[in-house]
């Protein structure tokens, strides 16, 4: 199989794939509730939280309507700079939300003061912003943005899609004062698909309590009322926390600060190398460290640059939706490791000279 250069799903640690193989067990049985509990404490350090986080069987997206159904009270603000703030605004219309959308030019950060002259309307009860924009390379100052959000609203309830990034950067959910940071198994937390994590306050649960048709699979007051029993309402992916409780184990073993130094350490390599022999499409200042967006200025053949790769036993993305062909992108995420990256970067170089001949 390939080396997967995508960000998103990540390579998988063989240990983390056959902890998968454990026989199963009873979603109702004390194993299981030891499972669970085994794994909370460990979630919560990786979300810099005291508060709960839920686990959900659903990819990230399931969480990104979990949030929009239980948080926005009246009206909601998503601020978009690329596919995925795009698709979190959809997920708020689609569930018959009163929405508006804050856009910002893709490659470019959200910014604390766009989000200020919003916020001061008095119109909205929510923000909803992504961490980190996974189309375009863009890692948002979510940090400052909810300073500011909250000074200018108090209660406001500030949803925080970090898929891409949870695991990989730090994100200091209470610290920061985040009411939902959710993420998904299958990116920074190199698991395989299918089950998503969301951190979830005080304040987003009581905000829960006064909305109505929260739906039933993502009820948050129902998700809160079985984790307390370190339960989950339906049945869990059961095969994937053995693979969460094994992974986190792994993560914790490299300690956290250190594995976010590795990212950072991917990022400035690709940075670097991307600016060299490319342009990087991300605004200084505000790019990811864990997926890189390279501007195509040479016309590379994408999908054939991919087939050449794939030869040589690695993947990369193409760009995003409209992106795609105009930009390829190389997501160094997960278990990603430098001398794997600078493997990569040799293989597209030599693809790069063969086309030139
Ligand atoms: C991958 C991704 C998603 C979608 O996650 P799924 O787990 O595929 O539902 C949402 N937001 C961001 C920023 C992503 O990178």
């Amino acid at each position: 199989m390939p080396k997967l250069f995508i960000p998103g799903p990540t390579d998988v640690n063989p240990e983390v794939l056959e902890a998968q193989a454990h026989p199963m067990i009873g979603h109702r049985s004390k194993e299981c509730v030891d499972l669970i509990g085994r794994i909370h404490p460990k979630l919560q350090q990786v979300f810099s939280t005291q508060a709960r986080v839920f686990i959900s069987t659903s990819s990230g997206t399931g969480l990104q309507e979990a949030a929009m159904r239980n948080c926005v009270s009246e009206h909601v603000l998503v601020a978009v700079c690329g596919a995925f703030g795009e698709r979190w605004f959809q997920v708020a219309v689609d569930n018959g939300l009163t929405a508006d959308r804050l856009d910002v030019e893709w490659g470019k950060p959200i910014t604390p003061e766009q989000v200020e002259a919003e916020l001061k309307t008095g119109e909205y009860d929510t923000l909803a912003i992504v961490h980190n924009e996974t189309s375009t390379g863009v890692q948002n100052p979510v940090a400052e943005i909810a300073r500011t959000a909250r000074q200018i609203n108090p209660d406001i309830v500030i949803l925080v899609d970090a898929v891409s990034s949870a695991g990989g950067v730090q994100i200091k959910t209470d610290d920061w004062d985040l009411d939902v940071v959710l993420t998904s198994s299958q990116k920074c937390f190199a698991l395989p698909p299918g089950l998503s994590f969301a951190a979830v306050s005080e304040r987003a649960l009581k905000r829960a309590e006064q909305v109505e048709h929260r739906g039933w699979y993502f009820d948050f007051l129902r998700l809160q009322r079985y984790h307390e029993r370190s339960m989950t309402p339906a049945t869990p992916a059961i095969s994937l926390l053995f693979a969460l409780d094994t992974q986190l184990d792994r993560m914790l073993a490299e300690g956290l600060s250190n594995r976010y130094r590795r990212h950072q350490a991917l990022a400035e390599y690709t940075r670097a190398w991307g600016a060299e022999n490319f342009t990087l499409f991300a605004q200084e200042g505000f790019r990811s460290n864990t997926v890189t967006t390279i501007t195509n200025i040479h016309a590379i053949d994408v999908p054939a640059m991919n087939r050449y790769l794939t030869a040589k036993g690695m993947q990369l993305a193409n760009g995003y939706g409209p992106l795609k062909d105009k930009t390829f992108r190389i997501g160094h995420m997960g278990e990603t490791s430098m001398e794997e990256l600078k493997h990569l970067t040799q293989h597209i170089e030599s693809f790069m000279q063969g086309q030139d001949n």
